[in-house]
């Protein structure tokens, strides 16, 4: 008999890996991440905890579900343990995944040019891309054992994994969720279920919680971007770089877009970072930008001016090459979005949109905007406040009333992120780089952005199938939210059904 083996994201939301041991000692393991927050030691995850410490001889290959860090941050260190096996992911992701991994090694590995570039060779080799929908053979010999890729709706190229496993002519499926999308993921078409499985493993992130609806955290967004803009402030958003960063862009698009504003409402910005450019990540409007305003004035209504007056900064290098990527990679954007395009709008590359690339701009940006009280939006990463660039802006601007923390993704308790959150409305403080912030600017959390499906999602992805699961395993998720989910699992099915949730 088979058995499935947690090594990471048990009782947590990082550090994702799972191996699926087959009868006869062979297994597949299913994701490879970093871990962050608690789940890491206090000044990160060390060196000793990220080495694999499993064996490793009997794997035959590595599933990745998506390409986020938690997922596949330790591929490095699995390579580094021996393993040579074929990675299979779905074909976006095959091409996001080198670049995440590249900054992965950079940032955790080496700086040295040769060395990674020998690395993403390694990788680039071992990558097998499966097209959604279809079903590869992944062992041969019994038991045989196949796998199928389905969109998760996460970010792009997410997928859940499915197993259908033939042992003397039996065949059991077991299902591997990754990270789950909510059904209304900006750019992504929603997750369906699958027809059948007999096992599942389940992320549980938000098995606590019910998101927002999609009118509402778009209001929301609106609402507490305008109030930051009442008092001359910036908004800060930690987003990583892949999914929530292009998620916002694109939410962020529509707002200018229904506010009617917007000189270039619509129009691809055709060159950032130039003295003619309207805005810039520095400065103000230019009189360019100035004299091209006035024809409309009359028309536009306040709020629609201050849209338009309003810069959108995404500082990072990387999350702008995601962005050529995701742009790239249009065929597997959902229909609302294609139709957008359709109609010439460029909802990841628009005209408000302002991008810091190299470090001194992006010193130069975080000076500029704590001090000149000019309304920005700031976009940087690490989602979680953990490092990165937001935390030059946090340092900066956490001690000021004008300015605003906007969350709108997950944030691990242990992470910096999470203390603001919860001790920042109160005016507590959070300590960066060991050094104490008091929080005076303001904090919100927006739900409804999540890319993880809620409560409800989760059971109706479990509900849905029309053979359910005989066990469903929860993984990834906190403790409370795992509790929660699974009393809301064991309601929701059919009492005849038997259905055990480990924790
Ligand atoms: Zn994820």
């Amino acid at each position: 008999m088979h058995q499935i083996i947690h090594h990471g994201a048990v009782d947590g939301v990082t550090g994702s890996c799972h191996e699926l041991r087959l009868a006869d000692g062979r297994s597949v393991l299913i994701d490879c991440g970093l871990f962050q927050g608690v789940e890491a030691a206090p000044e990160g995850a060390t060196f000793e905890q990220l080495q694999i410490d499993f064996p490793i001889d009997h794997v035959q290959a590595l599933v990745i579900t998506h390409v986020h860090i938690d997922h596949v941050g330790r591929i490095p260190y699995l390579l580094a343990a021996g393993f040579r096996g074929p990675i299979y992911c779905s074909e976006p992701s095959a091409h996001l995944l080198p670049l995440v991994l590249e900054d992965a090694l950079k940032v955790g590995f080496t700086r040295n040019r040769d060395l990674i570039e020998r690395f993403l060779d390694h990788i680039t080799q071992q990558l097998r891309p499966v097209r959604y929908g279809e079903w590869v053979t992944l062992l041969e010999a019994a038991p045989r054992c196949r796998l199928k890729l389905t969109p998760a709706g996460h970010i792009l190229g997410s997928a859940f994994v499915t197993f259908a496993v033939h042992t003397r002519g039996r065949q059991e499926r077991l299902l591997f969720s990754g990270d789950l999308g909510a059904p209304h993921t900006a750019l992504l078409p929603a997750p369906r279920s699958p027809h059948r499985a007999d096992v599942v493993v389940l992320e549980s992130t938000y098995g606590d919680r019910l998101h927002e609806g999609r009118h509402e955290r778009a209001e929301r967004l609106r609402q507490a971007i305008e109030r930051a803009h009442d008092n001359g402030g910036t908004v800060l958003i930690p987003a990583f770089s892949i999914g929530r960063t292009q998620e916002l862009l694109y939410e962020l698009e529509e707002i200018i877009y229904q506010q009617g504003c917007g000189r270039g409402r619509g129009r691809r910005r055709g060159h950032r970072h130039t003295a003619t450019s309207r805005h810039t990540a520095t400065g103000q409007s230019s009189q360019q930008g100035k004299q091209g305003k006035q024809g409309k004035q009359g028309q536009r209504s306040r709020r629609g001016q201050r849209w338009d007056e309003l810069t959108i900064v995404i500082d990072s290098p990387l999350a702008a090459r995601f962005n050529r990527i995701y742009q790239r990679l249009r065929p597997y954007w959902n229909k609302e979005a294609r139709g957008r395009l359709r109609r010439g709008r460029h909802p990841l590359s628009f005209d408000q949109l302002v991008t810091v690339d190299d470090h001194d701009t992006h010193l130069r940006t975080v000076d500029a905007l704590a001090s000149s009280g000019r309304p920005a939006v700031v976009i940087a990463a690490s989602g979680m406040c953990t490092g990165g660039r937001i935390v030059d802006y946090l340092k900066a601007m956490l001690g000021d009333e004008r300015h605003h923390v906007l969350f709108v993704g997950h944030q691990a308790s242990g992470t910096p992120g999470r203390d603001i959150q919860q001790y920042g409305p109160n005016g507590g403080h959070v300590v960066l780089d060991n050094v104490r912030y008091d929080i005076r600017a303001g904090v919100e959390t927006i739900g409804g952005y999540s890319a993880h499906a809620d409560r409800d999602d989760l059971v109706r992805f479990v509900k849905r199938m029309r053979h359910p699961p005989r066990e469903v395993r929860l993984v990834h998720g906190e403790p409370g939210a795992q509790a929660e989910l699974k009393a809301a699992l064991l309601q929701a099915l059919p009492a005849e059904q038997i259905l055990t949730c480990h924790q």
